[in-house]
């Protein structure tokens, strides 16, 4: 399982401070941050701790088995930033 970031982020990167894995980018001082909709988890590194549930303001981090249906697609936007 993964926690998964969806639209509603405002990329005030406070989820980031709190990760233990750092598993969530991009990150301000990386590449990729100024174009970037909205900040996501990397499924293969996400340890499910929810320390990042309560960092955001916008609720916008779900458990990957609670999104709901009309955010489902942000599962797959979520893992296609760490493909490549
Ligand atoms: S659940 Fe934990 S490991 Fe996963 S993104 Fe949130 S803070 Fe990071
Ligand atoms: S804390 Fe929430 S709004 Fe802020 S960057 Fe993380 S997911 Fe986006």
């Amino acid at each position: 399982m993964a926690y998964v970031i969806t639209d509603s982020c405002i990329k005030d990167s406070l989820c980031v401070d709190v990760c233990p894995t750092d598993c969530i980018h991009p990150k301000q001082d990386e590449p990729g941050f100024e174009e970037a909709k909205q900040l996501f988890v990397d499924p293969a590194e996400c340890i499910d701790c929810g320390a990042c549930i309560p960092a955001c303001t916008s609720d916008s981090i779900v458990a990957v088995d609670d999104v709901p249906e009309d955010k489902k697609q942000f599962i797959e936007t979520n893992a296609a930033h760490f493909k490549n």
